[in-house]
């Protein structure tokens, strides 16, 4: 079946999701397609128990500081 969509997105985990998410929020007339090779939450995300790294706080961190 073909289908057709504005957005493709390849990758269901944290990368993939967050863009879908945010194109979708400033796009919401157009369609987001979400695809992945295996099902849904079988990524490396779903194993992350540690919690995700990342920089939110700009003022008080940084990506180059590693602890
Ligand atoms: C056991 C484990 C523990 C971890 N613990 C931590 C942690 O504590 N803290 C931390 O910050 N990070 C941790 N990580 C790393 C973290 O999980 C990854 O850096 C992060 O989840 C990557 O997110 P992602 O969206 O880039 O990729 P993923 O979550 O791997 O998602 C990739 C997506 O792309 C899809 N995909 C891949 N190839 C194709 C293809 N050819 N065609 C179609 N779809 C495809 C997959 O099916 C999946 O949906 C851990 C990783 C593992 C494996």
């Amino acid at each position: 079946m073909l289908r057709k969509t504005d957005f493709l997105v390849v990758g269901s985990g944290i990368a993939g999701l967050t863009y879908a998410l945010k194109v979708a929020k400033a796009c919401p007339d157009k369609q987001v397609l979400v695809i992945t090779k295996t099902i849904a939450d079988e990524t490396n995300t779903k194993y992350a128990q540690g919690g995700i790294a990342g920089v939110t706080d700009f003022e008080n961190d940084s990506f180059e500081k590693t602890y």
